[in-house]
């Protein structure tokens, strides 16, 4: 088998065990799939999209891409791509680059208005084109990064749903790669010549602790070879007795732990580690 196919595969495993675990496609859903122009939202297009052609399921999909004006923008290599592939697609213009550099202050990072900006354009396209659900390209290590961000800085214990509804109840946000580790992402993105759009081309800083966090992780492969496999596995495999949240404990009427629950067992020796009993 040609390694493209064999990775087409496997990814395909993963993103189908991700829709089936959460629910997160439905008969008649039409998706808005976010295109940023990155490995990440390239392959969810072109594995959903396989997937569709081959699911009894009946869906629909609309790629869509955000132009937010900045300085050196080219996005003919991306539309020109949709248009090869036949996607149907759409490109916003919406320059909230001038409103981020005019807002923040010099020497502050754009991301968190730029993102947040981007958002709502996104939400209030799905709304115009009619999409039930809006799917996000974010994928197994953005979620550990995720995971430990939250354990180090906001005293919380949590990762990325799979499924979430916007705050204003208007739209259904969906993340299909989140079994996908970004290694496969990026040989996958290698293999088939995506063409990728830089990401920086705002000249803005992406989130530096995100970096530190993703560098620690690195680290811990030197100490653990498969902890993202194994970090992956226990966002999978919750024991909320053995957390020291009451109001979970109340909420699952929980009054006692199991003893057996406290034993450490190694991980199985599978790269599919969502199938872990
Ligand atoms: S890197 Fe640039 S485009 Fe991306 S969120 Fe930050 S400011 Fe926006």
């Amino acid at each position: 088998m040609e390694p493209t196919e064999k990775l087409t595969r496997s990814l395909s495993r993963d993103l189908g065990q991700c829709i089936h675990d959460f629910g997160l496609i439905s008969e008649g859903d039409r998706i808005m799939v976010c295109l940023s122009g990155g490995k990440d939202s390239y392959t969810m297009l072109h594995l959903l999209e396989r997937m569709r052609k081959r699911s009894p399921v009946n869906y629909t999909l609309v790629a869509v891409h955000l132009d937010q004006g900045h300085p050196g923008y080219d996005g003919s290599p991306l539309e020109n791509w949709l248009k090869a592939n036949e996607y149907d697609y759409k490109i916003l213009r919406e320059d909230t680059y001038t409103i981020v550099v005019d807002k923040i202050e010099e020497g502050k990072t754009y991301c968190s208005l730029c993102s947040r900006l981007r958002r709502g354009v996104l939400y209030n396209a799905a709304q115009e084109l009619g999409c039930t659900k809006i799917a996000l390209g974010h994928h197994r290590d953005d979620a550990l990064e995720t995971l430990l961000l939250n354990l180090m800085f906001t005293g919380s214990l949590k990762s990325m749903p799979p499924k979430l509804i916007s705050d204003d109840e208007r739209n259904v946000v969906i993340r299909p790669l989140l079994y996908v580790a970004e290694k496969d992402i990026i040989e996958y993105s290698s293999l088939m010549q995506f063409p990728i759009l830089p990401c920086d081309l705002c000249g803005s800083q992406e989130n530096l602790m995100r970096k530190q966090v993703k560098k620690v992780l690195t680290d811990l492969e030197g100490l653990a070879p498969r902890v993202r496999e194994s970090m992956l596995a226990a966002l999978m495999n919750v024991k909320p007795s053995h957390l020291f949240d009451k109001k979970l404990w109340a909420t699952l009427n929980l009054s006692v732990a199991r003893e057996s629950e406290e034993r450490i067992s190694p991980l199985p020796n599978s790269r599919r580690l969502p199938l872990l009993s």
